[in-house]
């Protein structure tokens, strides 16, 4: 009984559907008598996808960097409207003088753009900033104004404002990036940023006990510096350590070529930080000061050394 009303439920709701879907049986009913429905549906959907997929494509933001056409050397470098400052990742084998190349620009701008410190370190994955005109970048400060950065710059104003895409009425914003077309970085800003700006052995206040030249007779290849035991000492510039180890009358020395013939010598260490064949920046800690070797107390010798011959580092030291 009870499975007889079931079966009997189940019948009226199965008539009740096929009164609702009355023309077609079944499924492949359906398909052999709504196939060119179907297929009108299909070829509208197509029609309406492709012109969709065409606006999709237009709406992609366009590529982050346009390069400046190519300088032909006779014309005099007009800075584009609203020249861009990039980001650009930098590739397995990209030196800075590459990407300078794909750029147009050259070297010392991004190395002075990126504040690099030493433009031999740059790495891939690196994200380096590029501007797509030769210049520099200016971070608004407050207080600046067009007409003062363009005399600083000994740049055009129409030049500072075009390269901006600004109007001279605009008004700048505290920490605006500024593009500066045409400005040259100062031969301060590109030597730190080459990694050739110089610094002094020992941070601090600096105390010479002995000079370079002739004492007692002896020739002095350098300076020595008084510092305690264990004060730390830097590179004196950016370079390659070439030696880290006992030297006889050096006692433990290290020993930085910076590549363009230079290279520095700090003697007479109690301990060393760094070992042949690494790369050390400016300022970077090497060691530290010891009295090892000929020395008669706690003191740093540190030595210039131009192709060899050593020079008074007190032409170099800032
Ligand atoms: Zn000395």
């Amino acid at each position: 009984m009870v499975a007889d009303t079931t079966s009997n439920k189940w019948r009226a709701g199965s008539q009740r559907l096929s009164l609702v879907g009355s023309k077609f049986e079944n499924i492949s009913g359906c398909i052999l008598q709504c196939w060119r429905p179907i297929l009108l549906l299909m070829v509208v959907v197509f029609v309406m996808a492709a012109p969709m997929e065409i606006a999709a494509a237009s709406l992609d933001p366009p590529p982050a960097f346009i390069p400046p056409p190519p300088e032909d050397g006779n014309t005099p470098l007009a800075p584009p409207l609203n020249a861009q400052i990039a980001e650009y990742e930098v590739q397995q084998g990209d030196t800075i003088w590459d990407i300078a190349d794909k750029f147009e620009t050259d070297p010392d701008t991004l190395a002075v753009i990126n504040e690099m410190g030493n433009w031999n370190r740059i790495y891939p994955g690196d994200t380096i900033k590029v501007v797509t005109v030769r210049g520099l970048i200016h971070e608004v400060k407050p207080g600046d104004n067009m007409k003062d950065l363009a005399e600083e710059h000994n740049v055009d104003i129409e030049d500072l404002l075009a390269a901006n895409g600004l109007k001279p009425s605009q008004s700048l914003k505290v920490g605006q990036k500024l593009i500066v077309p045409g400005a040259r970085p100062s031969q301060e800003a590109v030597a730190a940023a080459r990694g050739e700006a110089w610094n002094w052995p020992l941070r601090g206040s600096i105390t010479i006990t002995s000079h370079f030249g002739y004492r007692w007779g002896r020739f002095h290849h350098g300076i020595d510096l008084g510092a305690p035991q264990g004060t730390p000492v830097v590179a004196s510039r950016a370079g390659r350590v070439t030696r880290a180890g006992w030297s006889g009358g050096y006692g433990n020395l290290i020993i930085i070529d910076h590549g363009d013939g230079k290279t520095t010598r700090y003697a007479h260490l109690s301990r060393m930080a760094v070992s042949v064949g690494q790369r050390v920046d400016r300022n970077e800690i090497i060691g530290y000061v010891g009295s090892t070797g000929r020395s008669t107390g706690p003191h740093l010798h540190f030595e210039i050394r131009v192709h060899g011959s050593a020079v008074n580092p007190l032409e170099y030291l800032p």
